[in-house]
């Protein structure tokens, strides 16, 4: 008995054929079949292949454009700023300037009171800065340099802790500790 083959359409005596995904076929078809099958894996897997290298060249290109661009120090990043703005006796003047006039077109406004707010907090942080100091200059050298040997064994005995059990150590600080 001769089939037909699903392919070809032509027939062939039953061992001349073979059962393949597109059916019955003849052997040279599913030759070819077999073929198409492999080059389809075969693109397939170039495809992936090449989205690797693209995705890795990206990367790479990222990379070099976070290289290229310099970071610039914020030390001098805030000197030039200041220093377009007119120094320090410039930026207290604009910033004086802005304060009156937001205060003379919206008293009691919640620009007014913060821009006073900021200047009161500076105030009282260059207190505590002088006071600091001022107890610092009054210590003797010995005091001083027991000062600086107790907050470094403090600092040692800490890295240490937290390097050991670093779990019970958020657990025992107490709350006032932070
Ligand atoms: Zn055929």
């Amino acid at each position: 008995m001769n089939y037909c083959c699903n392919s070809c359409r032509k027939t062939f005596p039953e061992d001349q054929t073979t059962l393949t995904s597109e059916g019955l076929v003849c052997l040279s078809c599913a030759n070819r079949i077999r073929n198409k099958i492999e080059a389809g894996f075969e693109l397939e897997e170039r495809r992936t292949a090449l989205a690797k290298t693209e995705a890795e060249n990206d990367r790479r290109a990222a990379l070099r454009a976070v290289k290229a661009i310099s970071i610039p120090d914020p030390d001098i990043l805030a000197s030039e700023v200041v220093e377009r703005l007119g120094g320090v006796e410039g930026l207290a003047s604009l910033y004086v300037a802005q304060v009156m006039e937001a205060a003379q077109r919206n008293p009691g406004s919640r620009t007014v009171l913060q821009g006073l707010k900021w200047v009161t907090e500076m105030v009282e942080k260059i207190a505590e800065r002088q006071i600091k100091r001022s107890r610092l200059s009054g210590m003797s050298d010995e005091d001083l340099e027991a000062l600086v040997a107790e907050m470094m064994a403090k600092q040692e005995s800490q890295l240490e802790q937290t390097q050991a059990e670093p779990k019970q150590l958020i657990q025992e600080r107490p709350a006032g500790d932070r």
